[in-house]
């Protein structure tokens, strides 16, 4: 690979929170950037986030999105829709991404990784449907607030279900752990605290579940006994999407979500992540805030433009 003209200052990969946050820090920086995005962001399938400031009232995932995408094309920026294939690295650090499908070819100096996670979804007839409902949520985090005082189940695995069991727990909500028969996986200390905090365990595989907006969800087992909600979590993690940089060397988490310095930094020379696929809360909060200061150790480390 050769230097040439058409080399940027930095390749931006996907424009979620993260990466539209990059963005906007390296246009004001006056840097020679390009985003490239695959259209995918969890944002999408917010129904209405209440925890991001400078929106009281909340506001619809889709909108938020387009509010971003119309901050940053202020400065000029339009992502591009495309998905990176793979990513290289020179001898001299310079990055060469490959487009999915065109095979098109982008070549930069530095690149921020913002390519996001995905939550594993449980195999159960409906889940979709739950989803658009509103009664199927993903992030109690993020919406546990909301839930207070309702009879919510968590659908998950051994100390993860466990964990958010507990979480969701804490809002005074009536929660049963659908452990998918691990609870014996757990030692008899959390045992415990799932009682003291009133948590109700059944142990069955769920099959299918039906809903109809503001009439709750119900969950029909395995061994046919049906169990009625007005929330369901499912928790079963998330895959992290970091296999462009850990092909490179970067160093994750089993999970898949990459380790980071304090500014943002992957184990590999020129390679930054934020947001979701980078270590920390998978909030969009701290997507923008991981986002400011990998752009600006990027601006810094490439030194005067
Ligand atoms: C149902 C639900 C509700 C939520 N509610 C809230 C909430 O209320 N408050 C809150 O703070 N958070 C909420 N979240 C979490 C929030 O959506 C994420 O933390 C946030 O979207 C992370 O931003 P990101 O930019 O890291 O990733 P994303 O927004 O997921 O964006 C990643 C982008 O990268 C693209 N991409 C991936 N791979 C490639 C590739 N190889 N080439 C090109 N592009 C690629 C994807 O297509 C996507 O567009 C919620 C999530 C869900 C699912």
């Amino acid at each position: 690979m050769s230097q040439s003209a058409d080399l940027l200052d930095c390749l931006v990969v996907g424009a979620g929170p993260a990466g539209l946050t990059s963005a906007v820090y390296l246009a004001r920086f006056r840097r020679r950037l390009r985003l490239v995005d695959a259209g995918e962001s969890r944002v999408q399938w917010i129904p209405r986030t209440r925890n991001v400031l400078g929106f009281p009232d909340g506001i619809g995932g889709t909108a938020l999105l387009a509010r971003m995408r119309e901050h940053a094309a202020c400065y000029g920026i339009e992502p591009w829709a495309a998905r990176v294939a793979s990513l290289a690295r020179d001898d001299e650090g310079i990055f060469e991404a490959a487009m999915e499908g065109s095979g098109a070819i982008v070549r930069a100096r530095t690149v921020i990784l913002c390519t996001g996670a995905t939550d594993i979804p449980p195999d159960i007839e409906g889940l979709d449907a739950g989803l658009r409902c509103g009664n199927v949520r993903y992030c109690p985090v993020c919406d546990g607030f909301e839930t207070q005082h309702q009879r919510v189940a968590v659908l998950g695995r051994e100390e993860h279900g466990l964990r958010e069991a507990l979480f969701v727990a804490g809002f005074d909500n009536e929660v049963t752990w659908l452990s998918m028969g691990t609870r014996q996986d757990v030692d008899s200390a959390a045992g415990e605290r799932l009682a003291a905090c009133g948590v109700r365990v059944a142990n069955g595989q769920p099959r299918r579940i039906a809903c109809s907006p503001g009439e709750g969800i119900a969950v029909h087992m395995e061994d046919g006994a049906s169990l009625n909600f007005d929330v369901l979590y499912p928790a079963l993690g998330q895959r992290h999407a970091s296999a462009l940089a850990t092909a490179l060397g970067a160093r994750a988490g089993e999970d898949g979500q990459l380790e980071v310095d304090a500014h943002q930094r992957t184990a590999v020379p020129g390679l930054w992540a934020a947001g979701d696929v980078a270590q920390g809360l998978n909030q969009i909060n701290v997507a923008a805030g991981q986002a400011a200061i990998a752009a600006t150790s990027v601006h810094n480390f490439l030194g005067q433009p």
